[in-house]
């Protein structure tokens, strides 16, 4: 079963993950964007890194809350409330148990991840964090939680996937057919938070 101290781990891992690729970031949302997707990330999991070491919740849903939250009072644009919105969702959806199962956190990120399709109101194939996330919360559910090493692989391949779309949502938008050929910002960072999780369960 996964515990507090496991659900730290993770925010951790994509705080480091975040700190290493927050150029990479940047420049992809240079392409598309305003620039700043990787500051807006680091600042975000910086601070989510600091309240938890600072303190550490007692269950699972309260660390995802607690990073949720301060995921939206530090992070401004569509990142800050999509990401806040998905974490609080998750964590509330796994309830104030001390440690949950695979298949729980499974069905909870699912939950998330409506949440922020209906915050965002943006669909698979609009060239969003959905492409990655939805793809790697079906492998979870696939194979019961079991291999976060599936969700990593579906969440990376997702956000390669959105190089030839055309964004139908956020910023990129604006360019219409001009934001073919670039991967989106938040479907690579997505892919982070989905290899985090991995890393967190090595
Ligand atoms: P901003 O666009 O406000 O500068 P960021 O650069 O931090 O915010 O984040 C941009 C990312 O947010 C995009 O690459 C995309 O993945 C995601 N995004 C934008 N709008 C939406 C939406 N409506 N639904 C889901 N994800 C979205
Ligand atoms: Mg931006
Ligand atoms: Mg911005």
């Amino acid at each position: 079963a996964l515990d507090a101290a496991f659900f730290a781990r993770w925010m951790t891992a994509m705080a480091g993950a975040v700190d290493r690729e927050a150029d990479r970031l940047t420049e992809l949302d240079s392409a598309i964007g305003d620039a700043d997707h990787g500051g807006n990330m680091r600042r975000g999991f910086d601070a989510v890194r600091e309240e938890l070491r600072e303190d550490l919740p007692a269950t699972p849903g309260a660390v995802l809350m607690t990073a949720g939250r301060k995921l939206v009072s530090t992070v401004g644009g569509a990142s800050g409330p999509l990401y806040g919105t998905l974490l609080r969702r998750t964590g509330k959806a796994l309830g104030d148990a001390r440690s949950v199962g695979r298949e729980e956190l499974a069905g909870a990120l699912r939950t998330g991840v409506d949440a922020v399709t209906q915050l965002g109101g943006a669909a698979a194939g609009d060239k969003t964090m959905l492409d990655a996330l939805l793809p790697a919360v079906e492998a979870l559910e696939g194979n019961g939680g079991k291999d976060f090493g599936a969700a990593r692989a579906a969440a990376g391949q997702g956000a390669e996937a959105t190089i030839p779309l055309q964004a139908r949502k956020g910023r990129a938008s604006y360019l219409g057919e001009r934001s073919i050929g670039h991967q989106d910002p938040g479907a690579t960072s997505s892919a982070l938070l989905l290899a985090a999780l991995a890393e967190a369960d090595e």
